[in-house]
């Protein structure tokens, strides 16, 4: 059943899909608990296999699809269940798994400001890349119009929610380039 939502920081988006993202529907997600805002950007890095690019691997672990006979790592996190509700791919094509209304599960164990649980009450984006690589123009500029299209209060690195367990999406991430593009 479609149902529109015309109340909310997401006013207009079409059951939360963002206009312009294809649209990849994972079914690892579930509801925000009642009367949350969501305030909240996390930034991730992925590559799968790790340190390759392009395939469909990630597209394939977000919808419990990954193969784990394709490669050796893939059966080391066969079973995972997880999602974010953004992939921004090396060339700059974003991909949106989950809507914005719906709880993506991509932070895990974390905490912002002393507020735990921060799925609960974020958005979170995929940046296709390992650390020790430079991202893209291309993802720096989906990047900043997704951003600017969100109007999220914070932004925070996953290893900024969930320190000493998590490191993405690293130190080769442009900071400041990106919040000096985006006070612009
Ligand atoms: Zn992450």
């Amino acid at each position: 059943m479609r149902k529109t939502r015309p109340d909310g920081p997401h006013a207009g988006l079409d059951e939360g899909w963002l206009p312009g993202a294809r649209q990849v529907a994972s079914p690892n997600c579930d509801e925000r608990p009642a009367g949350t805002a969501v305030s909240l950007l996390v930034l991730h890095a992925i590559s799968l296999p790790p340190g390759e690019y392009g395939g469909d691997a990630i597209e394939r672990l977000f919808t419990n699809r990954l193969d784990p006979r394709a490669h050796p790592y893939f059966r080391e996190i066969q079973g995972l269940k997880v999602s974010s509700h953004f992939l921004i791919r090396r060339d700059g094509e974003l991909v949106q798994f989950v809507p914005l209304h719906m709880r993506a599960w991509h932070a895990g164990a974390s905490s912002w400001r002393g507020r735990g649980r921060c799925n609960d009450f974020s958005v979170g984006v995929e940046l296709e890349g390992a650390e020790e690589d430079s991202f893209t123009p291309a993802q720096y500029q989906t990047l900043e119009s997704l951003i600017k299209q969100l109007r999220l209060r914070d932004i925070a690195a996953h290893s900024d929610v969930a320190p000493g367990r998590k490191t993405d999406p690293g130190a080769a991430f442009a900071w400041r380039a990106l919040l000096a593009s985006l006070s612009r």
